[in-house]
């Protein structure tokens, strides 16, 4: 092994000096004129080995706590393990040989914590030794860690406190979706399974009311969420067209075929009005004829027949009266004219996207679909059917040609993400999740910020700022085991209420009063209160 350089051995002796004469306990002593500076530990997890890229970021985070102290602050450093997540289960999966959240419950989840638990400090002594070696200074003597009690008990105080500010809400998010797995996936664990699939692809005609014989062209290429649509989105500035088909689509000739339907035969001799981006022309077969040009804007608010009833004759509750938002054309920013007809299929459930759509216009949102991937019964003739089998769309592409609403099909080939698990096709889906509404909170946000002396300058305003000015709601809850459980109990009805922390505290030392207190709230919200 070489020698040690020069440098590195006059670092050591310093730290040797530092350890010797307590220099760092000492630095906290010294007198503070100027008051406190408060510094957060975000902290590290122990279950790996720190890396050169926490050398960076802990670098920083010794420089300015040193700084503010040479200049007569007081800087409490108290070092911090986040215990909790994702990466700590995945590895005690691993090692136990458990592939999914079914296995995981009937292996029993207070032992699988258990085991979370202790693969938690795995690494700890490297991580001091790192720590110490690159001069950080940071009270490791007395740290916070995530699945503490304490910790635990403070997380529960904050979130009781966004909840009585009404900050705090239940809504669905969409999320890559394992129907196997039965657990969504992180935008890390999506990038790892993408495969080239060959998928049927559906141009759909979606039929304008009060117009005669007119039809906006969508296109999709996961049939299965057609019975979810409640929208179409145009782009405000796209240029559209109407065209006067001369030939009949494959719709059109089957029900010729069928003799079974008089209004597609008169379709067809009167030829159909298709609507769709000026750009896209190319995929219509056969003669057409320009018969109008407008503006995405000029198609918004129009109104079209549903392409099934089943979301309309199901839904209820307060998702009900949003009904009469849906079925119609709306102006989204993320449609383009590289693929498709320039018109977007929109399924609140089934897509990022659109969900964002829906909830800024107010769509309903209704799941037609099961976390395992299967129809439900309220989906008609698709009940039961898995969303991803051929079949599956296969079956719908045959439903809509038959009433007319399929303008054509092809296969599409495409990258498409997997499990990275199980190698299952994953699905868009919405899922339940507890939000903080940080949107309502931007101004502030934006104007503290205005205030934050930032190095480099432009972060201020660049990915800082840009970030602030765009804060989304703040999606909190995880469907997992290993973690901050919610301090959340609600009732059938959907009345929530957070215990206080001081009530929570005994939990540990009398469960059955807390289960006493639980039914009183669920007595209270049942009373309406
Ligand atoms: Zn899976």
């Amino acid at each position: 092994m070489a020698e040690k350089s020069e440098r590195a051995q006059n670092e050591e002796k310093i730290l040797e000096f530092w350890q010797e004469n307590n220099i760092f306990e000492k630095s906290l002593k010294k007198e503070s004129p100027q008051g406190e500076f408060v510094f957060y530990e975000g902290p590290p997890t122990a279950n790996g080995r720190p890396g050169i890229h926490h050398l960076l970021s802990r670098a920083f985070k010794d420089v300015i706590p040193r700084y503010k102290t040479m200049r007569g602050f007081h800087v409490r450093r108290k070092a911090g393990w986040d215990t909790h997540g994702l990466p700590v289960e995945l590895e005690v999966e691993r090692e136990l040989g458990l592939k999914s959240k079914k296995e995981i419950e009937e292996y029993g989840i207070a032992k699988f914590n258990e085991k979370c638990k202790q693969s938690v400090w795995k690494y700890k002594t490297e991580w001091e030794n790192f720590t110490e070696r690159i001069g950080f200074w940071l009270d490791q003597e007395n740290p916070y860690v995530t699945y503490y009690p304490e910790y635990i008990e403070t997380l529960w105080w904050i979130v009781k406190q966004v909840y009585e500010k009404k900050l705090l809400y239940k809504d669905y998010k969409v999320v890559p979706w394992c129907p196997r797995c039965g657990t969504g996936l992180s935008s890390h664990e999506l990038a790892q399974g993408y495969q080239d699939v060959k998928d049927l692809s559906v141009y759909t005609k979606f039929k304008l009311k009060n117009e005669k014989n007119t039809y906006v062209l969508a296109w999709t290429t996961t049939p299965w969420t057609l019975p979810g649509n409640v929208a179409l989105a145009v782009g405000e500035n796209i240029d559209y067209v109407k065209i006067k088909t001369s030939k009949s689509s494959e719709a059109s000739k089957s029900s010729e075929a069928s003799k079974s339907s008089k209004s597609s035969k008169s379709s067809k001799s009167s030829g159909e009005f298709l609507i769709l981006a000026k750009e896209r022309l190319s995929l219509i077969e056969g003669e057409y004829e320009i018969v109008e040009k407008m503006k995405g804007k000029d198609l918004i608010g129009l109104q079209y027949e549903p392409l099934y009833n089943f979301v309309g004759e199901n839904i209820s509750g307060p998702e009900k009266d949003k009904i009469k938002n849906a079925y119609k054309i709306y102006g989204a920013d993320f449609v383009t004219t590289e693929e498709g007809t320039g018109v977007v299929h929109t399924a609140v459930m089934y897509g990022q996207d659109d969900f964002e759509l829906g909830n800024k216009v107010g769509l309903p949102k209704y799941h037609l679909v099961n976390v395992d991937g299967t129809f439900k019964k309220e989906a008609g003739f698709l009940a039961g059917r898995f969303v991803r089998d051929e079949e599956t769309a296969v079956e719908i592409i045959k439903d809509l040609a038959k009433r007319g609403l399929l303008y054509k099909k092809e296969k599409y080939t495409h990258s498409y993400p997997h499990c990275w698990r199980c190698k299952t096709p994953l699905i868009y889906f919405a899922r339940d999740s507890w939000y903080i509404r940080m949107s309502s909170l931007r101004d502030k946000l934006i104007e503290v910020n205005n205030g934050i002396h930032w190095e480099p300058e432009h972060i201020k305003e660049g990915r800082f700022g840009e970030w602030l000015r765009e804060v989304k709601d703040w999606a909190i809850s995880r469907e997992r085991y290993w973690g901050t459980p919610l301090p959340i109990w609600q009732c059938q009805i959907g009345k929530s209420q957070i215990l206080r922390p001081r009530r929570i505290r005994l939990w540990r030392t009398n469960p059955k009063q807390i289960l006493n207190l639980k039914s009183k709230i669920l007595n209270l919200a049942a009373n309406g209160q």
